[in-house]
């Protein structure tokens, strides 16, 4: 048998290790950043076209290269930054695999002008598809330009596979706040589509995090600081008053080098765990500098996992840290953690006492105003069985719906959580946060559809800062937030001004209110990919649904029920989740044939 083995070619082995290095457009702005931070930038411009789809090109004042290095360096395992095997254990760089241009080189087009300092002139270098197109001396100031240009244009299936641009902006902003955080002596610049995002001076560390954090974080950070022989660790911990309800900022790097570290993240966890409200996340940024051969940092080609010889160590120096740094400024809890936090959307009837002493200070909110959402007239329960006659007819539940009463003939609350009421095949269990995300959400929906504006309330005008990626966001979103019933205005930089809420939501901090907000549409926009209208709904119920732990009196039960049943979808929350369940007669029946 003749011999079948060969090497693959150059081209097809980088486009195999690139499937491992560059999954989207961030991974390689991840990759010509750490570039340019190794070659000692002190200035880092980015331009991004389409969320890095078209173009991510960055220019650094760094280093610059040679003739000869400007082909070498899309070589596969063509690296300045180690030499032998030894040096793997005392890695100071950013990258050392010599293996990410080779691989994006493999997969986009690509532009390089690069020129050392002391020379006059640079040289110019493009590539596609691994393949050297041209090559010529030209000008250009000192330090390296990469242009990407579009990424897997030549692999349909992974250019096919990228997310929406809004979700892969999110991603590059994360990794561009990934190096800017720990490079804050270095001005960094990010553009997209023309517009600046980030334009970051020269700053100390503290100033860095609140350019990138937001202004908010002025009175929210406190220093943590720990050195002993092993380890040094500093950074910041956002006061735990403050913390979120979803995992957001934060961010460990070890010698500069940004990591994921569950186990370290449950050390800051269990440090803050007394003062943290119920389900929150603390907001840090912290920094661990270690030996470098204490660590390894070989375990994952895109390096965010890191293996520190001394977990435990680490671990009990970090949880002491933290705790050191809450102990020191002394901070006692200044909210009350049992407050309900959330929207309280009472419904409270005219001249009827509400009972919930929560309820009593969002007097005049009421969702089900027909005066701010238009609702179809009252129903009667007949009415239901024509909501639910639309319903899929495959969906179980809803061949059981179609048996109602047509009158209520028993409804309780069940530890402020469900609605449980008599229906003709049996008995029904609402769940009644979901069930209000649901109503919440088609409102929200039909409004955007139809463009139609909600009333507003008037506010006593709040101000609201938030970081440059989130004000981006903020700023997109302003005509929709708009037809929902906000009135808010873009001042300048990373603040607005709010005057009018959708009717209800007066009470509230706006700040807090939007920058929860904010945190479930990121949220969704990475996990779900969802279209910006639907998430804005979604995000916008969640934010103001009734929770659990509601009391509620059965006339705003009727209403919740009577809204619901009016939903296209009333059986599915807006994230697809049970809204309802129906305890059907013959199986409670069963239950008691013993
Ligand atoms: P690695 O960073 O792991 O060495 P890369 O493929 O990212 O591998 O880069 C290969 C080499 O090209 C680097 O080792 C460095 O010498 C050179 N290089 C890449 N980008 C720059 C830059 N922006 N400025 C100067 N040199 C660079
Ligand atoms: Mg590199």
């Amino acid at each position: 048998m003749a011999d079948i083995i060969h090497k693959l070619p150059d081209s097809v082995a980088n486009q195999i290790a690139a499937g491992e290095v560059i999954q989207r457009p961030a991974s390689a702005l991840k990759e010509l950043l750490e570039n340019a931070v190794d070659a000692g930038a002190s200035e880092i411009r980015v331009i991004i076209k389409d969320a890095g789809k078209t173009l991510i090109q960055v220019t650094d004042n760094g280093c610059g290269m040679t003739k000869k290095d400007a082909v070498l360096c899309f070589e596969r395992h063509a690296t300045s930054k180690i030499q032998e095997a030894k040096d793997l254990f005392c890695i100071r760089t950013l990258g050392f695999r010599g293996e990410a241009l080779a691989s994006i080189a493999a997969i986009a087009q690509i532009e390089m002008k690069t020129r050392l300092k002391d020379q006059e002139m640079g040289t110019c270098i493009e590539i596609e598809g691994s393949r050297i197109i041209k090559q010529s001396p030209c000008q250009s100031s000192p330090g390296t330009s990469v242009s990407v240009k579009n990424l897997f244009f030549n692999v349909p299936a992974r250019r096919n596979f990228l997310k929406s641009n809004t979700a892969e902006l999110r991603h590059i902003i994360d990794e561009f706040q990934r190096v800017a955080l720990v490079q804050h002596n270095v001005g960094m610049h990010l553009f997209h589509n023309n517009k600046p995002i980030f334009q970051l001076s020269p700053s100390n560390q503290k100033e860095r995090i609140i350019a990138i954090l937001g202004n908010h974080y002025k009175e929210r950070l406190l220093p943590v600081e720990q050195k002993t022989t092993e380890v040094s660790i500093y950074g910041y911990i956002g006061k735990p008053e403050f913390a979120k309800k979803t995992r957001g900022d934060q961010f460990f790097f070890t010698n500069g080098r940004y990591i994921r570290h569950p186990y370290l993240h449950h050390s800051v966890d269990n440090a803050l765990s007394e003062l943290l409200p119920k389900e929150t996340f603390p907001t840090y940024v912290i920094f661990i500098d270690i030996d470098p051969s204490r660590i390894d940092v070989n375990i994952h080609p895109t390096k965010t996992e890191v293996n520190f010889q001394d977990n435990q160590l680490i671990y009990a120096i970090l949880r002491s840290a933290v705790k050191q740094a809450i102990g020191k400024f002394n901070i006692t809890p200044t909210i009350d953690f049992d407050v309900e936090q959330s929207l309280d959307l009472s419904m409270p009837r005219e001249g009827k006492p509400i009972k919930n002493p929560f309820a009593r200070e969002h007097k005049e909110f009421n969702p089900f105003d027909n005066r701010s959402i238009k609702t179809p007239p009252q129903k009667g329960w007949e009415k239901i069985y024509e909501g639910i006659s639309d319903a899929p007819k495959d969906n179980e539940t809803f061949n059981i719906t179609a048996h109602y009463e047509e009158e209520i003939q028993f409804l309780s609350q069940l530890k402020g959580k469900f609605i449980i009421s008599s229906i003709k095949s049996g008995m029904m269990i609402i769940n009644q946060q979901r069930a209000h995300q649901r109503i919440l959400y088609e409102q929200f929906m039909k409004r955007l559809e139809k463009q139609k504006q909600a009333s507003q309330q008037e506010l006593f005008p709040q101000n609201v800062t938030f970081s440059s990626s989130d004000s981006e966001i903020i700023k997109e979103l302003i005509p929709d937030l708009e037809i929902l019933g906000f009135s808010i205005n873009h001042l300048g930089k990373n603040t607005f001004i709010i005057n009018g809420t959708p009717t209800g939501l007066s009470n509230q901090n706006m700040q807090e209110m939007l920058e929860d907000f904010l945190e479930t549409f990121k949220r969704n926009l990475i996990d779900l990919n969802l279209e910006q209208r639907t998430n804005l709904a979604r995000s916008m119920a969640v934010r103001m649904a009734i929770k659990q732990g509601k009391n509620m009196q059965k006339e705003e039960m009727e209403n919740l029920i009577n809204e619901l049943f009016s939903c296209k979808s009333p059986e599915l929350s807006p994230d697809g989740k049970n809204t309802l369940v129906i305890l059907p007669l013959d199986q409670i029946d069963q239950m008691f044939n013993n």
